[in-house]
């Protein structure tokens, strides 16, 4: 058997190492410490563009924790209604249910497949008219790191004054017209999971619009401990700060996303290139130049009608037996047993994605033969 070709497996740069060791050395080993100011200060360089002079980072424990003190800081609660992206990974309808709110899923669009704007402003329309009251945020995905329509959805989000939690998870070194994805919204929250563009081994961030909301998030992150010099609480906390041993790792893994966004890139030109010419095989891709997707994950579309009937479990169990691991597109939110009774504003774009798509390997340990070996299973099936 070959060796297995996974889908997205973390690579270290090399320099990871220095920065643990360096926690280690200093007996920064608990949580905070050098390695946390340094990774956050990293994050924050990297995400400057001029036009955000004021945001600040949060270095958490996770993306989903992220979400969570996002909706937290913005005061969302039981009772409210937030609308979310549909067609997701559960961690970015989760944190809805943690605060208390329900979620009201939006469909995708076809150019982007993120939130269609037109479908969002149906659902804050018709909520208003049902509730009475407006939704009390928003949450666009930038899934497989292609950026959604933020232009469109910015704006009516401003105009119904409704802020936005950007789920970046997936999408840390995209941008739309020049701007970083993550920086978009009021909140934006990155992950740096085990299979993520950068990986912290488990971990997260929150970009907060400024130093007073971040020193907000990072007092509801460790705690909630109130100025006393004993342990006392006026309200409840979290224990979801990075540590200082997680944070050496993201340092390391900084100095080289830019390298891994170029690697992306290039895996997903090549399997384009190879791939297209096969009749009904599309791809997710940038819908005109404002959009410049980290491509985390290559997505392939396989229209049954135009590839002679293949799914993509017939796609998932041939690449299989070759142990070569490819996946579903996520399964919509709305169609999740978990979340059945919450409303959906769309049509059938994401629930066609999904039962038509399929992410292939697209890590930094992918190589050329690798890619060629896919291909040839492909456009053979
Ligand atoms: C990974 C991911 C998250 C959650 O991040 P964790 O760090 O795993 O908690 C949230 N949303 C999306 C779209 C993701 O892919």
């Amino acid at each position: 058997m070959k060796p297995r070709i996974y889908l997205s497996l973390a690579r270290m740069s090399g320099r990871e190492r220095e920065f643990i060791d360096d926690a280690f050395a200093t007996d920064w080993i608990a949580p905070l410490g050098p390695n946390v100011d340094g990774f956050e200060s990293d994050l924050e360089e990297y995400l400057a563009t001029g036009e955000n002079p004021s945001f600040r980072v949060a270095a958490l424990s996770s993306g989903t924790a992220a979400l969570h003190l996002a909706l937290l800081a913005l005061g969302v609660g039981s009772g409210d209604e937030v609308i979310c992206q549909s067609f997701t990974f559960a961690a970015s309808a989760n944190p809805i249910r943690y605060v208390g709110a329900d979620p009201v899923f939006v469909d995708s669009e076809p150019g982007s497949w993120n939130m269609d704007p037109l479908r969002l402003e149906e659902a804050i329309l018709d909520r208003l008219r049902i509730k009475g009251s407006l939704p009390a945020a928003i949450i666009p995905v930038h899934l497989y790191g292609m950026p959604a329509r933020m232009d469109a959805i910015l704006e009516i989000a401003s105009r119904y004054g409704i802020p936005v939690v950007e789920d970046a998870a997936e999408a840390l070194g995209s941008r739309f017209d020049g701007r970083p994805c993550g920086t978009l919204g009021r909140y934006g929250a990155l992950s740096f999971n085990g299979n993520k563009i950068i990986t912290t081994s488990g971990g997260g961030a929150l970009v907060c619009p400024d130093g007073s909301a971040r020193d907000h998030t990072l007092f509801l992150a460790t705690q909630a401990r109130d100025q006393a010099p004993w342990y006392q609480h006026s309200s409840i906390g979290y224990n979801y700060r990075l540590s200082n041993v997680c944070a050496g790792i993201g340092r390391g893994q900084m100095t080289v996303l830019n390298a891994y966004v170029q690697t992306r890139r290039a895996i997903n030109r090549y399997y384009a290139a190879n791939l297209s010419v096969r009749p009904g095989f599309t791809f997710q891709c940038e819908p005109d130049p404002r959009f410049r997707s980290n491509f985390w994950l290559t997505a392939l579309r396989v229209n049954p009608e135009l590839a002679g009937g293949i799914t993509p479990a017939d796609i998932c169990r041939r690449l299989e037996a070759e142990n070569i691991e490819a996946r579903h597109l996520w399964k919509p939110m709305h169609l999740q047993p978990v979340f059945a009774d919450a409303p959906y504003y769309g049509g059938d774009v994401c629930e066609t994605l999904f039962r038509q798509g399929v992410c292939l390997p697209s890590g930094p340990l992918v190589t050329h033969a690798d890619q060629d070996r896919i291909i040839e299973i492909l456009l053979r099936l």
